[in-house]
């Protein structure tokens, strides 16, 4: 594909970028800091809803549902804009993991209820496939549903449910089958979760940060309108949902950012004390993650020629996942580098101006939270045997 810029296009970063600049205001950055959860998810909200009104929030939506319409370079550049104005992408779980499902699987009902909230940011989702025992081999789980007249009668568990705490929806695969292979006995439903049976406990991550949690179901009710597609089948709808996710996952466009800032501050020399950009070990490794995410940034771009042109993403998906988020955590331990080298050339007087300490915490924090990339949306080893079987037919 032809990666030079069009006047249009050019004119349409323009756009983007002043969007940007004006509607991710100081205030709003202020709150999306916020260690308060209350503050923090309100302003995640806020910022969703600023997208919506400009009519931005659902990019990889067909157009019919509220999508922009966007080729892959109007995709490319919005991406690009968004990751270098350093704006945080938009929750996943509603707008790039069970939207696409029900409006591709949906009933006409469905997508009339659950769309319109997920675009408007009123309803939040989270994602209930993994569970204790149940991670790699998802088609192992054993959350059942009972069939109980027009309802499911759910009981289990799920783990590491992001954000579960702030969900008021949460999309699961539950057992209803036993017999035959394993994924065939599994179906897809829509779970309130004000439902009486729910109950969500806390886990804490190793930054300090509490987004992970389990959830348990006892006896929890749930209409059979709320099942996707056919019962049984749920495993077809879930995997289109992981290629959609593993996309999302790789965040080339973030990588970027971090590795710009990342040469920026390592070009500054603190109190009399050399550049670290100086050390040719440190140049080295800065050009082999440059190239590595050149590379990755033409792979994701023929991803989104493909879904651009109507196609979904496939195996490549488990490529970008893997690749991107190597990458990322190579970015994370610049920073953790470039923060070390800088905190021992200060003085002990510290000045938290001073580079090295404005993103040390930040370096910290993020390092960790990081380590799970390779591990969550499937980890790295299992897209390695998809990609194995799917796209080297092994
Ligand atoms: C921060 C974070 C957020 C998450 N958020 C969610 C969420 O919102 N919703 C949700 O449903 N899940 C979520 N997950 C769960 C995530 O999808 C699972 O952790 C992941 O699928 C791995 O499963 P597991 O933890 O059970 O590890 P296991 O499956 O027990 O794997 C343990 C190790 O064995 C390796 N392994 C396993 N099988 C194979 C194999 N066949 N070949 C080679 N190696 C193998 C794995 O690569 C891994 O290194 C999250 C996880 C994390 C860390």
């Amino acid at each position: 594909m032809d990666t030079s810029f069009s006047a249009e296009e050019l004119a349409f970063r323009d756009e983007v970028r002043a969007f940007f600049a004006g509607a991710y205001d100081e205030e709003l950055q202020g709150r999306l800091t916020s260690r308060d959860p209350a503050v923090y998810k309100q302003a995640i909200i806020d910022w969703q809803k600023r997208l919506y009104q400009q009519g931005w929030i659902a990019p990889g939506w067909p157009q019919e549902y509220g999508g922009t319409g966007w080729d892959a370079t109007r995709s490319f550049i919005y991406e690009t804009e968004r990751a270098s104005a350093g704006i945080r992408d938009v929750i996943p779980f509603g707008l790039k993991m069970v939207g696409p499902v029900i409006y591709t699987f949906g009933t006409q009902e469905q997508k009339e209820r659950f769309l319109p909230p997920i675009l408007n940011s009123d309803e939040w989702w989270c994602q209930g496939y993994s569970e204790p025992g149940s991670g790699s081999d998802l088609a192992s789980l054993k959350t059942r549903a009972e069939v109980d007249g027009d309802d499911y009668i759910v009981n289990g568990a799920k783990i590491w449910t992001s954000y579960a705490q702030f969900s008021d929806w949460i999309f699961c695969l539950v057992r209803t089958s036993s017999e035959g292979k394993k994924q065939e006995g599994i179906t897809f439903l829509l779970i309130d979760m004000s439902s009486p049976g729910i109950k969500v406990n806390p886990i804490e991550s190793i930054d300090g940060h509490h987004s992970l949690n389990e959830v348990e179901f006892n006896n929890v009710r749930v209409p059979m309108s709320n099942r996707i597609g056919e019962q049984d089948k749920g495993w077809t709808y879930a995997k289109a949902l992981l290629a959609h996710e593993r996309t999302a996952i790789a965040g080339v466009a973030d990588s970027k950012r971090g590795f710009a800032q990342i040469r920026e501050l390592a070009a500054q020399e603190v109190n009399g004390g050399t550049a670290l950009l100086a050390d040719p070990l440190f140049q080295k490794r800065l050009s082999d993650v440059e190239i590595d995410l050149m590379a990755l940034e033409f792979t994701e771009l023929r991803v989104l020629a493909s879904v651009a042109s109507g196609g979904a993403p496939g195996a490549e998906s488990s490529l970008l996942k893997i690749k991107g988020t190597e990458l990322q955590q190579a970015v994370q331990e610049l920073y953790m580098d470039l923060a070390a080298y800088y905190q021992g050339l200060l003085p002990s007087d510290l000045d938290p101006d001073q580079v090295g300490h404005a993103f040390g915490d930040q370096a910290r924090r993020s390092y960790m939270y990081g380590r799970a990339a390779t591990i969550y949306g499937g980890s790295n080893e299992v897209q390695k045997n998809i990609i194995a079987k799917a796209v080297l037919g092994l």
